[in-house]
């Protein structure tokens, strides 16, 4: 069942996992909107949904969706709202859909850093169950160059925090970041993989670089600044970082519609098991996805 939510304004995004939560938008956009890769809220200005919309939608998906188990906090920097309006927006949530068991939102390291980790518990408390941390790299030379909020050390202390406070924590990165440069992209990868395993989140997801018309990094390609990494690159990336990458007890997925080859593997466990398919796909003895196929 894919469900959606109510009064949504503009392009919303969500992660592939949260497929059948209700959407509930209480942020307009990112408060940092300044990654140079980043198509998803250009155009729209940044900004708390009042509160009287964001309770009309609750009251809508309580009357469609009364036995709703999940919902996902829009937009792409929910936790960056006070927190006293976060501890009311969760209290009604539960009032008004007392059958959900997992509440998610998008968390920035930047979001992340104007709460202390005893806020963070409280908000666990009241629901708040697994919060999608956007790494990218672990290289600050790439981060800096994307124009990232936030340094390598940054995004760990900010996990590490989400952690202690009882948050399930889920790490995206992007393999193709660093460009088609064969050295740069192994350091970008390995660096990747190193920073995943210092924050052993309980998922990781490898999405591939996507180059979208509208963003900072497309007019460095345009200019010629910016090569980005063919498929055969991509795949090397996907080794090194899976390589580098060592988790406790998490999932390491590759199954965004964006890569060319798509994974789901449980670490430690599967971790050979997916080194060897990369090397399969390496040597032509896997078909990938199509670009045609391929997207954000
Ligand atoms: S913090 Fe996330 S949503 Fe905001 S601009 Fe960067 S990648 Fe996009």
């Amino acid at each position: 069942m894919v469900l959606q939510g109510f009064d949504l304004e503009g392009q919303v995004i969500r992660p592939p996992a949260e497929a059948e939560s209700i959407l509930l938008q209480v942020t307009l956009g990112c408060s940092h909107n300044a990654c140079a890769f980043c198509p998803a809220y250009k155009g729209k200005r940044f900004g708390f949904k009042a509160p009287a919309r964001v309770a009309a939608a609750l009251s809508a998906a309580a009357q469609d969706y009364p036995e709703v188990r999940r919902v996902f906090l829009c937009d792409g920097d929910a936790l960056v709202m006070p927190q006293d309006r976060l501890e009311a927006l969760l209290a009604d949530i539960r009032q008004r859909l007392p059958r959900v068991t997992r509440i998610a939102s998008y968390a920035s390291a930047k979001a992340l850093s104007f709460k202390t980790e005893a806020q963070l518990a409280r908000l666990r408390e009241l629901g708040l169950s697994t919060v999608y941390l956007g790494l990218e790299s672990g290289s600050d030379a790439v981060l800096t160059a994307m124009n990232k909020w936030g340094d390598v050390a940054e995004h760990l202390r900010q996990a590490a925090k989400a952690k202690a406070a009882g948050l399930k924590l889920s790490v995206t990165v992007l393999l193709g970041l660093a460009g088609v440069d064969e050295l740069a992209a192994q350091e970008h990868a390995q660096a990747t993989g190193r920073a995943l395993s210092a924050m052993d989140p309980e998922q990781a997801a490898a999405l591939a670089l996507m180059v979208v018309p509208g963003t900072p990094l497309y007019d460095r390609q345009q200019r010629g600044e910016f090569a980005p990494q063919n498929d055969a690159g991509l795949l090397r990336e996907l080794y090194w970082l899976l390589e580098a990458t060592n988790l406790t007890r998490g999932q390491f997925f590759s199954n965004h519609a964006s890569n060319p080859l798509r994974l789901h593997l449980r670490l430690p466990r599967e971790k050979a098991a997916g080194l060897e398919a990369v090397r399969a796909a390496l040597a032509g003895e896997a078909t990938l996805v199509p670009q045609a196929y391929r997207r954000l």
